[in-house]
């Protein structure tokens, strides 16, 4: 996939790296902070995409925002949970990426993301692209460059 001899694999479409949508655990509008929670914790990731009923992507949420959305004054207020939509409180700017983009746009994002959630050219969401991989074909390639 990645040419030893020259740079081709940053200018190949993200879409050969992704994670793909069926394989993402994620949460939909609409979803209590206490599902986003349990699916968090069982899954052991730091965030997942929340998406809407047609699967177009529209936030992501991570156990920090969760917790930091019950925090009282003395204590975590738990109870509040199941009174909280996803959609309240997920983070909206995150970084726009297209299944067509350039792996290079990808691996510039990626120093300041763990990974970044994809999707078409109709905003439906296709997958993610994760440091984990982007790594692993880095790795490949400088092996194979020796
Ligand atoms: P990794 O590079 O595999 O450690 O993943 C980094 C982050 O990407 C995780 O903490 C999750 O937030 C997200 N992630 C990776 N794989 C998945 C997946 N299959 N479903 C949902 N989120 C994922």
């Amino acid at each position: 996939m990645i040419s030893v001899n020259s740079r081709d694999f940053l200018f190949t479409p993200i879409a050969e790296f992704l994670i793909p949508a069926e394989k993402v655990a994620h949460v939909q509008i609409g979803n209590n902070a206490e599902h986003a929670l349990l699916v968090l914790t069982k899954t052991g990731y730091s965030a997942i995409p929340v998406l809407d009923a047609q699967n177009r992507l529209k936030g992501l949420l991570g156990i920090g925002t969760i917790t930091d959305s019950i925090l009282g004054l003395e204590r975590i207020e738990f109870e509040r949970l199941d009174h909280i939509k996803v959609d309240e409180i997920m983070q909206t700017d995150i970084p726009n990426i297209k299944t067509t983009d350039r792996f290079q746009k990808g691996l510039d994002l990626l120093i300041n993301h763990p990974f970044l959630c994809v999707t078409d050219e109709e905003g439906v969401f296709a997958g993610i692209l994760t440091r984990r991989v982007v790594l692993k074909q880095f790795k490949k390639y400088i092996y194979s460059a020796q």
